[in-house]
């Protein structure tokens, strides 16, 4: 029964999945699963080809896709270009430029015991994967992990998120119109797809979304073994000490935070401001708002509020933070109708508020004070935050720079800037524990989808370890004690 219904479905249509029966799901998985056997044997051209598909067919969904985010959650379209047109195809020509060398065959060196034999390793495709996206940059959240899964020789199904659901679909067209289903399909549906989707054992599964879903996704790959990125989220501190450049730390972290309304994975979330300078950065920071951001939501370069739940999620902790003593800078401005906040700096906000336990995830700024750099490392290092996706430190002292990075544990670290570390195409992008498992992009994202294989030749006939093999006379001994001996 199930047999035959399988025989009847045409593969093509599998690529338009909009909420799919678990029969379906099963064939997409099936499908691919032949082809990903087929690509082993493939060369390195057809891959360089798929990838070449997907850098012309961004460019060419360009509009669509920006005015895409723009209808889901208002999003300028000069942001989505910058922030998700430009990475998406960064990624995907630096692919294509490094992919020689990145799947080439690495030598390594010769060792006492093997020295007859040649050894090297070598980059093999894990098979069939699969890519869970969150919402809140759609676009290069799900194709930026395409490009690595390609490139390393995979085929992927790709699960977009059920909050954007216009650029799901442009997405799932893009990707219908320029591969076939075998090698790469779009999934829509909700948190129930994807669990149907964690059913099949699949090779590698590629997740960003929340540290709670995460956890799930782990627990999901568990039961198969299949190995997991989990790209996640977290509360990432921005330190201001007493010798930043103030106005320029201002000028960063309005960038860095009020970017798509804070909805963003490595927004600074919280401000640790130095007891003295924390005046003065206050004053800069209203003064570069007004700059930016003049008018009370809705502001036309502000994204909106994704949804209704996280818009009165934002609102109620806004509220919370209030009645608890906290003090805002800035007037609160949000509309209902548009769902939009207005960048909110707030000050004296208790650690016990909705604000300081969760991600902000939203256009507000808590900014909290300290005196001094233990009293900072030890609040930083509390159970409190776990260990963060992203740290930004604003300082001038080389000394303040390197306790810092020395002392507290982070995905990755910014010093006197915001964001740029996700646009260094050479370093690897990620979390650490709470915030995330392995890393992505480039090169990095490479490896994450691939497997990379030992493999070492011995001639025939010969092998070194012939010295050490039973029976175990005295002749054995004596050879394995100069080994010992040898430290080598
Ligand atoms: P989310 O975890 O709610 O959803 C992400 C994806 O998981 C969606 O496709 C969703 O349908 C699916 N999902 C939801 N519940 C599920 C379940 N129970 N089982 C299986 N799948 C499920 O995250 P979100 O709200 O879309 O995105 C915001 C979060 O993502 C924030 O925490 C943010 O920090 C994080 N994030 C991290 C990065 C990164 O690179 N580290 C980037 C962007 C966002």
């Amino acid at each position: 029964m199930l047999e035959t219904a399988l025989k009847d479905t045409d593969p093509k249509r599998l690529q338009m999945l909009s909420q799919p029966s678990h029969l379906d799901i099963q064939k997409l998985w099936e499908i691919q699963k032949k082809q990903a056997v087929l690509k082993r044997d493939m060369p390195i051209k057809h891959r360089l080809m798929l990838l070449k598909k997907l850098e012309n067919a961004t460019l060419s969904y360009e509009e669509r896709l920006q005015n895409a985010v723009f209808k889901d959650f208002g999003r300028a379209q000069t942001e989505t270009r910058m922030l998700e047109i430009y990475p998406s195809l960064s990624e995907v020509r630096y692919a294509i430029k490094k992919l020689p060398k990145w799947s080439a065959k690495h030598a390594v060196g010769k060792t006492l015991i093997t020295f007859s034999a040649k050894a090297w390793t070598v980059a093999e495709p894990k098979g069939v994967t699969l890519i869970i996206s969150p919402w809140n940059y759609p676009v290069f959240l799900t194709l930026g992990p395409l490009v690595s899964a390609l490139a390393a020789g995979n085929t992927a199904i790709l699960k977009t998120s059920e909050l954007t659901p216009h650029t799901s679909e442009v997405l799932q067209e893009l990707i219908y119109n320029t591969f076939n289903p075998e090698d790469v399909a779009v999934v829509q549906g909700h948190a129930e797809t994807a669990q149907a989707l964690l059913e099949l054992p699949f090779d590698h599964i590629f997740f960003t979304g929340s540290t709670q879903v995460g956890s799930i996704i782990m627990q999901k790959a568990a039961q198969h073994l299949s190995s997991v990125t989990l790209e996640l989220g977290g509360k990432s501190p921005t330190i201001v000490d007493q010798t930043a450049n103030i106005e320029d730390a201002a000028k960063k972290i309005v960038w860095g935070k009020f970017v798509n309304a804070g909805q963003t994975c490595i927004a600074p979330d919280f401000l640790m401001v130095h007891e003295s300078v924390t005046e003065k950065l206050e004053i800069a920071l209203v003064k570069e708002l007004d700059k930016r951001y003049p008018d009370p939501a809705p502001h036309h370069d502000l994204a909106k509020i994704v949804s209704d739940k996280h818009y009165l999620r934002l609102k109620n902790a806004i509220q919370e933070a209030i009645d608890l003593g906290a003090k805002p800078i800035t007037p609160i401005h949000t509309n209902d109708a548009t769902r939009s906040i207005a960048p909110t700096l707030l000050k004296n906000v208790p650690l016990d508020t909705l604000l300081m336990r969760e991600e902000i995830f939203g256009p507000v700024l808590p900014i909290l004070t300290y005196k001094s750099i233990t009293d900072l490392v030890k609040f930083l290092t509390s159970r409190r935050f776990g260990k963060p996706l992203a740290l930004y430190l604003f300082s001038e002292s080389q000394v303040h720079q390197e306790q810092i990075l020395a002392r507290v544990s982070a995905g990755g670290v910014c010093i006197n800037d915001c964001l740029i570390h996700l646009a260094h195409k050479k370093l690897p992008f990620g979390g650490v524990n709470q915030s995330g498992i392995g890393k992505s992009k480039g090169e990095y994202g490479f490896w994450e989808f691939s497997n990379r294989k030992s493999v070492i030749r011995q001639w025939s006939g010969f092998s070194p370890f012939s010295l050490f093999f039973s029976p175990y006379t005295d002749k054995v001994k004596v050879r394995l004690e100069w080994f010992f001996k040898s430290k080598i």
